[in-house]
């Protein structure tokens, strides 16, 4: 039966020994016809899906995955490299398909396994040109892509905006990836949000940001007085108190999913991290859902 350019096949067959068909019509576009044009569509679509997950976020280490049809990459390698493959493997993802590793600053917490790594699989990383120095590669000899903070990168599929952000590093860098439609921000390690930053992050779909230490929790708690200034300092991490004041008053309304992460063992908890930003959302009314990403284990696989 021929209809409309399409060619209908009533029995597919089916499985098992003496099946003959599903019973059910099945439809094909003849060559040439211009629903193969939306068929495709379809398979492009499905195959473009951005996958995101924080394999790890805290001062223990931080390492996010995030693939877009064939292009996979990773933020940050401040695991061992043992760890990072552990944890690809457990999200289906093979770590010799990597295509390159953005590194935020030569903080350890983000760059331990890096060099070995990054070595091993021959997958090139990319930096800041004042980044690149300050990490300790060892023996190892990484293919290094050095780029300028500000500076615009694409890597296969993804579209990578670079920025500068307030922190105690060389010259450290905060992202946001596009891919097929979807916008995702990552910024993390700063001491406060410039208005730069806010105006990179207008749009963002994904948002993982910091949300470090609470305020009254740093000042008892165990750390030397000189680190507690530095956490706190302009150059530091971003408490509680204004991860809040940033949902409430600027995240952007197209922020449907936020993930706040590098949340300190020692000078916060994470049902304070939920509490205060849940707060900050009911305030605003935004149907944003919120996932804490805990220190030590990773978060589900994000699809979007
Ligand atoms: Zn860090
Ligand atoms: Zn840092």
């Amino acid at each position: 039966m021929i209809a409309s350019g399409w060619r209908y096949w009533d029995a597919l067959p089916r499985a098992g020994p003496g099946a003959r068909g599903t019973g059910w019509p099945v439809a094909l576009p003849l060559p040439g016809c211009r629903a193969w044009g939306f068929l495709l569509q379809v398979k492009f679509r499905e195959e473009a899906i951005v996958r995101v997950c924080v394999l790890a976020s805290g001062s223990s280490g931080n390492c996010t995955f995030v693939s877009s049809g064939g292009t996979r990459i990773l933020v940050d390698a401040g695991l061992s490299r043992k760890e990072i493959i552990n944890r690809l493997n457990a999200i289906g993802e093979d770590p010799r398909k990597l295509d390159a590793i953005l590194i935020s600053h030569e903080h350890t917490d983000h760059v331990s396994g890096l060099p070995f790594f990054a070595a091993s699989l021959k997958i090139p990383v990319y930096l800041t040109r004042d980044t690149a120095p300050a990490i300790d590669w060892g023996e190892y000899q990484a293919r290094v892509e050095p780029f300028q903070a500000g500076s615009r990168l694409a890597v296969g599929e993804l579209e990578i905006d670079t920025f500068t952000v307030p922190h105690d590093a060389a010259d450290p860098v905060g992202f946001t990836i596009r891919a097929h439609g979807v916008k995702i921000g990552l910024v993390t390690d700063l001491g406060y949000i410039p208005d730069s930053i806010k105006f990179h992050l207008r749009g963002t779909n994904l948002l993982i940001l910091e949300s470090n230490h609470d305020l009254e929790m740093l000042k008892v708690g165990p750390y030397p007085w000189a680190v507690k200034q530095r956490v706190m300092g302009r150059k530091g991490h971003l408490s509680n108190d204004v991860v809040f004041e940033f949902i409430r008053g600027e995240m952007d309304t197209s922020t449907s999913l936020l993930v706040l992460g590098h949340i300190s063992e020692h000078n916060n908890h994470p049902e304070l991290v939920r509490l205060s930003a849940q707060q900050a959302l009911a305030g605003r009314e935004l149907f944003t859902r919120l996932v804490i990403a805990e220190p030590r284990r990773q978060t589900e696989v994000f699809e979007l």
